[in-house]
């Protein structure tokens, strides 16, 4: 490349986070798969990297970026397919200065414990040592050295809930910008933390590590910094929380910025490893709030951690309870939704709701329902630091069941809104308690209206509490974590 030459940039992803336990595979039509710059929601990181290149004048090719809702095992076939069209385009657009690839790092198919890092190695043999490669990732991720051997640049999200996706976007830009230039040569290093576990970065001491994290990135030599969580419901060898700090060509210093920083969160792991509260200590703190809403975070059914997000457990304890003036979203239930639909708003009809996926979503309920509203292909925003991405729920019903609003769904998604009430005309903070299926993403957009928010460890599909996952090849001897102190390395 001359300076005369705009530089070409090759753009492209496959999305999933793969739970392995989860009954439910994730085949090829399970992706929804994006051809054109023109469909990339606003508010996304690839919106922010094609606005990152534009504005640099940067010539842009896009292959393709393929998401799929997080589930179980990726069929072979599909992640194969899918690799191979996404070579096939790079192949046509080369040559190329630069491979930017939004992946989510988490990635699990029937052979490959390591999609991504196959994924970039493979890229890595199309364009040669001397193409620029740059990787965002999820921090749900397992950060393999493989990626790391064969990618330049690595940038991963470091708020939970993931706000900052379009920010760490351009910030992976800056860097393989400086990179291209030669005015740097990113140079990686990870130190394994040997924890894993669940942090949201919203309370303390989470929040101000998180900050000081990004206080120290463009000091002291160290470029960038980035704290992989890891996937708990990922049963791969190569798992767990790992540091990655990139240097400006000081392979020393980023070890060193790895480690020592790796070692101060370890440090923090009592403190920062989310405890949830047992369900039925849940419900009653929330009914003993002097006011609400109390929101619980039915985390054990967050479609987002690849839980079905059909469980009626907490709606049945709600029932039995005779709670009323509560909300609960979402039950995934595409028939119940075409039952309620076909009744029409105002109907009252009798369902037999949720509880189908499996043993640990619970027995199917059957219930009296009033129909309170039908919304067609329904979303819900998600909140990020630049505004949000509208992200689809499929068609989607609100059900009155005794007094509680129960929010149900056609596609399997998990909650990030109160949009998912408001859209109905339910008002979210006139209620007692809400109950979303979500882990931590519901955070952003539910904390400005909640009284109190509970970590709910109701029973299911991805309980948090580690030591009820059947794990059989991540190392239990060594996780959650080793109460000693880590080993000198
Ligand atoms: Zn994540």
């Amino acid at each position: 490349m001359t300076a005369a030459q705009r530089p070409r940039v090759f753009l492209a992803g496959i999305v999933t986070e793969t739970n392995t336990f989860s009954p439910i595979p994730t085949g090829a039509r399970d992706f929804d798969v994006i051809r054109r710059v023109e469909e990339f929601a606003e508010g996304s990181d690839l919106a922010a990297i094609r606005d990152a290149v534009e504005v640099r004048g940067w010539e842009l090719t896009f292959g393709l970026s393929a998401t799929a809702q997080p589930a179980g095992l990726t069929v072979r076939r599909a992640y194969e397919d899918l690799r191979a069209e996404l070579l096939d385009a790079l192949r046509a657009a080369a040559p190329v200065d630069l491979v930017l690839l939004p992946l989510h790092g988490a990635m699990v198919a029937q052979g490959y414990d390591d999609c991504e890092g196959d994924l970039i190695e493979a890229v890595r043999q199309v364009v040669g040592e001397d193409v620029t490669i740059g990787v965002e990732l999820d921090l749900h991720c397992h950060l393999t050295e493989r990626m790391v051997a064969h990618a330049d640049v690595i940038v991963i999200y470091q708020e939970y809930p993931h706000t900052d996706m379009a920010t760490r976007a351009v910030e992976l830009v800056d860097l393989c910008a400086e990179a291209l230039k030669g005015a740097i040569v990113p140079t990686m290093a990870i130190f394994d933390l040997e924890m894993m576990g669940l942090y949201p970065t919203t309370s303390e001491p989470m929040r101000s590590y998180v900050d000081s994290m990004r206080r120290a990135e463009g000091t002291g030599g160290v470029l960038s910094l980035s704290l992989a969580h890891g996937f708990p419901w990922g049963d791969v060898p190569e798992c767990g929380a790992r540091m990655l700090a990139i240097t400006d060509g000081d392979t020393d210093g980023a070890q060193r910025a790895a480690e020592a920083w790796g070692r101060r969160f370890y440090d923090l792991r009592d403190e920062v490893t989310l405890r949830p509260v047992p369900m039925e200590e849940a419900i009653e703190r929330a009914l003993a709030a002097p006011r609400g809403p109390v929101v619980l975070a039915d985390q054990a059914d967050n479609a987002g951690g690849g839980a079905p997000g059909d469980s009626t457990v907490v709606l049945r304890r709600l029932l039995e309870r005779g709670v009323s003036d509560a909300g609960l979203a979402m039950i995934w239930d595409p028939v119940a939704v075409s039952l309620a639909n076909a009744a029409g708003a105002g109907a009252t009809l009798s369902l037999r709701l949720g509880g189908k996926m499996g043993a640990a979503s619970g027995d199917p309920l059957d219930v009296e329902a009033h129909v309170i509203g039908v919304i067609d292909a329904m979303k819900q925003r998600w909140p990020q630091k630049e505004g949000a991405i509208m992200s689809p729920c499929g068609d989607a019903v609100a059900l009155r069941i005794q007094g509680v609003d129960v929010i149900v769904a056609s596609r399997r998604t998990q909650v990030f809104s109160p949009d998912v009430w408001t859209n109905f005309g339910i008002d979210p903070r006139a209620k007692r308690l809400l109950v979303v299926k979500s882990a931590q993403h519901f955070h952003a957009g539910f904390a400005p209206i909640a009284s109190e928010i509970v970590y709910m460890a109701a029973p299911g599909a991805v309980a948090v509490d580690l030591d009820q996952v059947p794990y059989e090849r991540v190392d239990r001897e060594r996780y959650p974590w080793v109460e000693d102190p880590l080993p000198p390395r």
